[in-house]
């Protein structure tokens, strides 16, 4: 009998299911998928990258036995960094911001990772997160600086892996793709991939009010005044990644904190999903085009990251009061003063 085992845990990463949608989406005309990445073993989407990113270098033979790796995270990425290095026996340091989840934190810890938090400042700082993970790496013989921002082995991840596991699994019948950009590998990889079977695929990119991303694509314009804090963790940026492969996305619908929250609960409550932050703008961003959508169309959405990592966020009645709602309100209070806005009615 043929043994069904794993050599290691990296062997589980990858190949997770892709589940239909039911309540949540019963305004929705089409049928309704979810790439459930929140199953590969770190619990993220990002596992696929930092094994890919990691085994290029070997190939290359950027990495050596022994050597360290530097990368600025928001977290996930992170995770998975530091997940392969303790299979593979690399040192790992991990730059990251002071709003990457405490839970997230310790993770990254208890798998022997080195995490240096840096100042939430502009990406040009030389304090900021990406800047130090690359000083840091300059600094250290036999290193290596993943840069999942721009290293294209990111998006290649996803071209060699996410892409063919949901073209398989809908059997070439997805009409719409729908995923967070943050690094904008997921996104750029996958796209690609489903694009280049089928050139009709829609592409549709999600990205934060209060990120440059969706501005960028509709004009061109790096616009500073884009900027603006907002919660939802992985998603939207404060620059322009080059794994942001803008010509294979159709266009960008953009998310709030508020609606994100809302929707990541109802996915746990009413699926039994337990997705992170960034599923539930996934989730939203479909509400937001359903009357672009016929009952002959199939979308996928990509849930980036598991629920456990947002126990004391969004899965934490005070901080969601003190960090979401009460935000909320005050933000509809003020538009609506300017009479330029007013909460529309939910669309689910
Ligand atoms: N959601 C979460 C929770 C993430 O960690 C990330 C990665 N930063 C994304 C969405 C966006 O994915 P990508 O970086 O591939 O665009």
């Amino acid at each position: 009998m043929e043994l069904r085992t794993c050599n290691s845990i990296l062997d589980a990463i990858g190949n997770t299911p892709l589940v239909r949608l039911h309540e949540v989406v019963k305004s929705i005309p089409a049928k309704v998928y979810a790439k459930v990445e929140g199953m590969n073993p770190g619990l993220s989407s990002k596992d696929r990258i930092a094994l890919y990113m990691i085994e290029k270098a070997e190939k290359e033979g950027r990495l050596q036995p022994g050597g360290t790796i530097f990368e600025a995270t928001s977290g996930n990425t992170g995770y998975g960094i530091a997940m392969v290095s303790a299979v593979k026996g690399y040192n790992c340091v991990l730059c990251t911001t002071k709003k990457t989840s405490q839970e997230k934190i310790q993770a990254l810890e208890a798998l022997g990772a080195q995490v240096v938090i840096c100042p939430s400042v502009h990406a040009a700082d030389p304090r900021s997160y990406y800047n130090t993970a690359e000083r840091l790496h300059t600094e250290t013989p036999n290193s290596i600086y993943l840069n999942q921002n721009f290293d294209c082995g990111n998006a290649e991840a996803h071209y060699h892996t996410t892409g063919p596991e949901i073209w398989q699994q809908t059997q070439g019948t997805i009409t719409h793709y729908i995923a967070c950009v943050g690094t904008g590998g997921t996104i750029s990889g996958t796209g690609k991939y489903l694009k280049d079977q089928n050139p009709n695929v829609q592409v549709i990119g999600v990205d934060a009010y209060g990120s440059v991303l969706a501005k960028y694509h509709e004009t061109g314009e790096f616009d500073e005044s884009e900027i603006s804090p907002y919660q939802v963790e992985g998603l939207g940026k404060t620059i322009i990644p080059g794994n942001v492969y803008f010509d294979v996305i159709d266009h960008f619908i953009k998310v709030n904190d508020y609606n994100s929250a809302i929707a990541a609960r109802r996915l746990a409550k009413e699926e039994g999903l337990f997705v992170g932050f960034s599923s539930g703008s996934a989730l939203h961003a479909l509400y937001e085009m359903k009357e672009e959508l016929t009952e002959n169309d199939v979308v996928v959405l990509l849930f980036s990251d598991h629920g456990s990592k947002y126990l004391n966020k969004i899965f934490n009645e005070a901080w969601l009061e003190e960090n979401v709602f009460k935000k909320d309100r005050e933000d509809a209070k003020v538009q609506t003063l300017n009479n330029q806005w007013v909460r529309k009615t939910p669309s689910w």
